[in-house]
């Protein structure tokens, strides 16, 4: 048969649900990775961030209001901490790999570290955000992906 077919609607995959709830991250870590992606930790289809660090006021596609989010100085705290685990050991095999002279190594170190916790700030930001609204703090309402009917997959 060459007819073509219609599009079959596959509700299961759509992002929004029948009654116009998106489809909620199953667990915090949901929320976190999403966030940490830089997408919406609650619907996962639009973009977090319109600026670098600057999280949109409310969703485009599922109308979150992300103004309640207060991540103050947190993803700088987890920025450092992440570089710091990495760099350590890349600076003593610096320093005993290599033959370097101190401005040298310094100067390369302090560009990686620099790379490193500027790259990490929007993740940890869109992570920090992801968590808040899981539970459901600074304002944010608490939601839960409604229980599957049972035996369903996912
Ligand atoms: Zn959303």
């Amino acid at each position: 048969m060459s007819s073509r077919r219609d599009p079959a609607p596959a509700p299961s995959a759509d992002p929004m649900r029948s009654g116009g709830t998106p489809l909620l991250p199953g667990a915090g870590w949901g929320a976190i990775y999403r966030g940490a992606r830089g997408r919406c930790p609650r619907c996962g289809e639009a973009k977090l961030f319109r600026a670098f660090l600057k999280p949109v006021d409310q969703c485009p596609a599922c109308g979150q209001d992300w103004t309640h989010q207060q991540a103050d100085d947190f993803p700088a705290y987890i920025s450092i901490f992440l570089t710091g685990h990495i760099m350590a050991p890349v600076i003593i095999a610096l320093v005993q790999e290599t033959r370097l002279s101190l401005p040298a190594l310094g100067a390369v170190i302090v560009a990686v570290m620099l790379g490193l916790m500027i790259l990490f700030l929007q993740p940890a930001k869109g992570g920090i955000i992801g968590l808040q609204w899981w539970f459901g703090m600074h304002g944010f309402a608490k939601e839960r992906r409604a229980p599957e009917c049972p035996g369903g997959e996912d």
